[in-house]
């Protein structure tokens, strides 16, 4: 399990390999991606919080890359944390994230982003629940929902 000193350590040594690589010109993301989708995606954007279709789903799946389609998490580690953005205590498996200092509006954050293709997803934060204490806070338009089929 990640902790706070795992991701600390990442976005300043360094992070995990990813199994694969996605890279695509920003003209290729451009017309793939809905314009909200790239606004946060690809410039680093941030949707306006209880926006999100994600927000308040809690439907058994994997949470993708709205880009790549790269798992990123599932819906047994996304918590309710009243933030308006959904939010996860760890992601789907270690080298799915890749972590960044963020020093943007005054503030020190580490930024998430997909670690396959690079896409901003949102920012982590050690005041997450116990056991990890981790709070992955996402922005629902850079993911999108594979729910688990059912049988009927
Ligand atoms: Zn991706």
């Amino acid at each position: 399990m990640l902790t706070w000193k795992d991701i600390i350590n990442f976005a300043v040594n360094g992070n995990p390999n990813p199994d694969k690589r996605v890279e695509k010109t920003e003209a290729e993301w451009k017309a793939q991606l809905t314009p909200e989708q790239y606004r946060i995606t690809r410039q680093k954007g941030t949707e306006r919080p209880h926006s999100g279709a994600l927000c308040t789903t809690y439907d058994a799946g994997k949470y993708n890359c709205v880009c790549c389609n790269s798992p990123l998490f599932d819906s047994t580690i996304k918590f309710s944390s009243g933030t308006g953005w959904p939010s996860f205590t760890q992601p789907i498996k270690e080298n799915a994230i890749k972590y960044e200092k963020d020093s943007s509006f005054g503030m020190v954050r580490v930024e998430v982003m997909c670690n396959t293709c690079d896409a901003h997803l949102g920012h982590v934060f050690p005041d997450g629940p116990e056991p990890s204490g981790l709070r992955y806070c996402i922005n629902s338009e850079s993911m999108v929902l594979e729910k688990e089929s059912v049988n009927e």
